[in-house]
């Protein structure tokens, strides 16, 4: 990091997180509270985090703060994409990336949970995919279609969580609005990637 400011965001990011997960069960109950300590994570930008930037909608009274924390982190967090423009297309890569805030490469390091902020632009289809990390969902902004083999395909917006077990696959699309997700990973595989297919 090359000046206090974005420390600062990164921390109130961190703050934000950690009153979520405290203020609502189901997170506390899937990740516990996530202490770790900020590291040393290059920026790595991509188009995503400029439109996230520009995002100031889709949160409710109990997401805005972490919504606003992402947008303040946007410019100087470590992008990520996972997938290639032959598995996902370079339209799907021009609208899409996540962060990881918390986790053995997060900016705040920890072995014991990820916790992924994740945007997706509107119109965008996430093909099936899994992971061996069991994966908990928590919508801060937008709405999006989810489908998961063994789970009825359901509408979230902001607050709803959607829980998906290890190596359960699923799929994402999204519709006339971008989303922003908490993503929160523990379990085996902890430090793996999500793979494309259903099987
Ligand atoms: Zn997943």
């Amino acid at each position: 990091m090359t000046s206090a400011a974005p420390q600062d965001a990164f921390l109130r990011a961190y703050h934000a997180l950690t009153l979520l997960i405290a203020a609502n069960p189901e997170l506390m109950a899937f990740a516990g509270w996530p202490y770790a300590p900020l590291v040393e994570k290059p920026a790595k930008p991509i188009p995503a985090a400029q439109i996230l930037k520009d995002w100031a909608e889709g949160h409710s009274d109990i997401t805005l703060s972490l919504h606003q924390a992402a947008r303040d982190i946007a410019d100087h967090a470590g992008w990520e994409q996972t997938y290639t423009e032959e598995e996902v297309g370079a339209e799907f890569l021009s609208r899409y990336g996540y962060i990881e805030l918390v986790g053995p490469s997060g900016h705040f390091q920890s072995d014991g949970v990820r916790a992924y902020l994740a945007y997706w632009g509107e119109n965008l289809y996430y093909p099936w995919h899994l992971h061996e990390a069991e994966e908990l969902y928590y919508i801060v902004s937008g709405h999006a279609l989810f489908e998961a083999e063994g789970l009825p395909p359901q509408v979230l917006g902001p607050g709803d969580i959607r829980i998906h077990a290890s190596n359960q696959p699923h799929a994402m699309t999204t519709t006339d609005s971008p989303i922003l997700a908490l993503v929160l990973w523990r379990g085996a595989g902890l430090e793996g990637l999500p793979r494309m297919g259903r099987a």
